[in-house]
């Protein structure tokens, strides 16, 4: 990280962008003996964050959030990634610790979005898309560090991204420096907030997710990740499960066949 909130934040690397595209560098050593809490959701991007962090970090723990998804599916998948994981990856395994689920079905009081109703997904006059739960990812944050306090887990990893703009204020960067800043002073301990997605394209993605686990995390990824607005898994294509129509679903086609053809590099 860069940016002119880098040395005010406790616990910040000074190390610069690290070369697989996450925005906070890690300085060598760092990660030996520090446990991470991943914001896990069972999508292709916040597993390729379970995968970064388990690539570095000793421990790793994952969240999860139930806010009344439409569709059971996602909270379903987070628990078979993390099995195929540990299965494929021993090493991985050994560092992969518990998983924590936290109701928030409230946020279904704040919202009438797409993802907790029936409604059709589509652009309000402001450009944002009606799944949009205003500040949803602070909440995650703030919840996730009160759990990570607990945990005695210094790093939260999150799979929050510009690159792919989607028109979430909570997903941008500076938001999250902030909002690291925040936690680490309300805490009074340094609370790393990664992103390691943050410039990347879905090419990038799956790029990353390539360089740290070869063809079998690409495999298990496509297999085993969810990320179809409308909870369809029946048809497998060549980038995984899901309607092939929603706004997710053509995204991670679109990202897997640009890195398919050489994007991503
Ligand atoms: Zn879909």
């Amino acid at each position: 990280m860069t940016g002119a909130l880098a040395g005010s934040a406790p616990g910040r690397s000074q190390a610069g962008p690290h070369p697989l595209g996450g925005s906070f560098g890690v300085p060598a050593g760092r990660g030996a003996d520090t446990t991470a809490l991943v914001l896990f959701s069972g999508g292709q991007d916040s597993t390729a964050c379970l995968a970064w962090a388990l690539d570095r970090y000793a421990r790793v723990e994952t969240v999860g959030f139930d806010y009344g998804q439409r569709h059971h599916v996602e909270l379903d998948c987070r628990l078979t990634v993390r099995t195929e994981l540990a299965a494929v990856f021993p090493h991985w395994a050994a560092r992969l610790g518990d998983d924590h689920l936290l109701d928030l079905r409230l946020l279904g009081q704040l919202s009438d979005t797409a993802l907790t109703s029936d409604r059709a997904i589509e652009l309000a006059a402001n450009g944002l898309p009606n799944t949009f739960v205003p500040g949803r990812n602070l909440l995650f944050l703030g919840f996730a560090a009160a759990l990570a306090y607990r945990r005695g887990a210094s790093v939260l990893v999150g799979g929050m991204c510009e690159t792919d703009y989607s028109g979430y204020p909570d997903c941008r960067d500076n938001t999250l420096k902030a909002m690291q800043v925040a936690l680490s002073l309300g805490l009074d301990t340094p609370m790393v907030v990664e992103t390691p997605l943050m410039w990347l394209s879905k090419a990038q993605t799956w790029a990353l997710a390539h360089t740290l686990g070869g063809d079998r995390l690409i495999d298990l990824t496509i297999n085993h990740t969810h990320t179809c607005y409308l909870g369809e898994r029946g048809v497998r294509h060549a980038w995984g499960h899901g309607c092939g129509g929603c706004p997710a679903c053509q995204l991670r086609q679109a990202g897997f066949e640009a890195w398919r053809q050489g994007g991503g590099a």
